[in-house]
């Protein structure tokens, strides 16, 4: 991104929030939206002589994490106490990880809407505790503090200052989004503040390697706001740079209304922090054969499926993002096609008539009683021409509703005599494969209608109806 003679340069923090029943340090819920301050104890609240015990399912979804961006995972880590005085943080001090955190590099990869290939370097990922959250009141002098979200697992993604606009922000940020989402250690909802953004930015001469001085945006908490804060932040800077001004190393706020960012606090250094181990916790060993076994709970991600799918089955670019939106979805489509299925057919099937379906009855893909397979018959009932289209709707749909088992039902409905829609697309077929026949035939050979007919009953195995059959194809030749 150039502004002026400059050029953008940022780095990401993003904290995702682990979707753990319990919070990192003791064994309240993380449950979203209870009423305030009734998920608290005397850890999270950092009472004196309390203590704080690792979650282990919390270091389990965080190495998992990890390992799906291929970062490093450390053999030993090991929790600091970083203190800081807020209303927000009763304890004084929050528990993250300061100079050994659990995973170490990594990348975030994407490709940009031209097509071209983007891989941003992680610094490093690292855990820790979640403060609570205050809330202003715009009309009487208060503030109110709710301290649920006190000891609630994040996540904190560091890049490397390697983005250079807007369109890299929200790319790294979707990808991460998807891919704790696929691994399910994270919903990741921008909304409910499960995935929250700090945007470095600095900008330097174009053609310059060094580094120039940055400010911080904090807490953007909406794709749109992420991408405002890059724009407004970028020209503030020139600006001040263009006038012969320096800039000044600080923390900033995004205004969505001005579309401003407006300075909050001078940056705090770590050394401010006064971070030290934290005494109540031992340091963590990760065996080996634990993180291997992590490992294949990460199984193939989204983009590589993707790759597959492509590469594999000819799906359009469109329809492997829409097969990879979930991994439900993915290994659903997978399944169908190992079945039998036609990719294409599947993938238009598993867009179409499975989500309608869905979508009036209130089911989800996992609750569906009908498994590939079934799916993957049906379609093949339609392949085979034993049905048409509409009648392999009426199928899809009765045994979505019913439970019962697809080849019973494709027996009763698909096999029925006069299916006309079947006949029609059968009658078609022979027509245009017969092309010779056809002209004979309306250069006034008629005995030829009689081998044409044949052809129709031969290629239904003798399942149609002759009479429905005679009458279409007369309806047919005289178009
Ligand atoms: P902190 O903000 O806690 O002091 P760091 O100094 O490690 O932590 O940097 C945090 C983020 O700022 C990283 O994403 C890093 O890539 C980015 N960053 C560091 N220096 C610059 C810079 N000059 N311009 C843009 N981003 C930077
Ligand atoms: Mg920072
Ligand atoms: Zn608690």
């Amino acid at each position: 991104m150039r502004v002026g003679d400059y050029e953008a340069v940022i780095g990401l923090e993003v904290h995702v929030q682990l979707s753990t029943e319990s919070k990192l340090f003791c064994g309240c819920s993380t449950t979203f939206g209870a009423s305030p301050n009734t998920q608290v104890c005397a850890t999270c609240l950092g009472y004196p002589g309390s203590l704080p015990v690792l979650n282990r399912a919390a270091l389990r979804m965080a190495v998992r994490a990890g390992l799906a961006f291929g970062s490093t995972i450390a053999r030993e880590t090991k929790f600091d106490r970083k203190n800081y005085f807020y209303a927000d943080l009763p304890k004084g001090y929050q528990i993250s990880q300061f100079d050994v955190p659990y995973a170490d590099g990594g990348v975030v990869s994407f490709v940009r809407s031209d097509g071209s290939d983007r891989a941003i370097r992680l610094t490093r990922i690292h855990l820790e505790e979640d403060a609570g959250k205050s809330s202003h009141d715009d009309v009487s002098p208060v503030s109110r503090i709710d301290l649920n979200r006190c000891g609630t697992p994040l996540l904190e993604m560091v890049s490397e200052p390697e983005l250079r606009d807007a369109e890299d922000a929200d790319g790294f940020l979707r990808t991460v989004r998807e891919t704790v989402r696929w691994i399910a250690v994270a919903d990741a909802n921008m909304e409910e503040g499960s995935l929250r953004c700090d945007v470095n930015l600095s900008l330097r001469p174009v053609g310059s390697t060094e580094l120039g001085t940055r400010t911080e945006v904090k807490n953007l908490n909406s794709f749109a706001f992420v991408r405002g804060a890059i724009e407004a932040e970028a020209v503030r800077q020139e600006s001040v740079l263009a006038q012969g001004g320096s800039i000044v190393q600080e923390t900033r706020l995004y205004d969505p209304e001005r579309r401003q960012t407006v300075s909050m606090r001078s940056k705090e250094d770590a050394h401010d922090y006064r971070y030290f181990p934290e005494p109540d916790l031992p340091p963590v060993d990760i065996p080996v054969s634990w993180i291997a076994e992590q490992s294949s709970h990460v199984g193939v991600l989204p983009s590589e499926r993707r790759r597959l799918m492509i590469a594999n089955h000819h799906l359009s670019d469109r329809d492997a993002a829409q097969m990879t939106s979930t991994r439900e979805l993915a290994e659903y489509f997978e399944a169908t096609v190992e079945a039998g299925a036609r990719a294409d057919q599947a993938s238009n099937w598993l867009q179409n008539e499975l989500p309608q379906w869905m979508n009036e009855h209130d089911y989800s893909l996992t609750e569906l009683s009908l498994a590939p397979a079934g799916l993957a018959a049906i379609l093949a009932a339609v392949d085979s021409d034993r049905m048409s289209t509409a009648t392999a709707r009426e199928v899809l749909r009765e045994v979505l509703a019913s439970g019962s088992d697809p080849d019973g039902v494709i027996a009763s409905k698909g096999d029925q005599l006069s299916d006309e829609g079947a006949i029609r697309s059968l009658i078609d077929q022979v027509l245009a494969d017969n092309v010779d026949a056809v002209a004979r035939l309306q250069g006034g050979e008629s005995k030829v209608r009689g081998f044409l007919m044949g052809q129709v009953m031969k290629r239904s195995r003798g399942k149609i109806n002759p009479k429905v059959a005679n009458a279409l194809l007369d309806e047919r030749l005289a178009e």
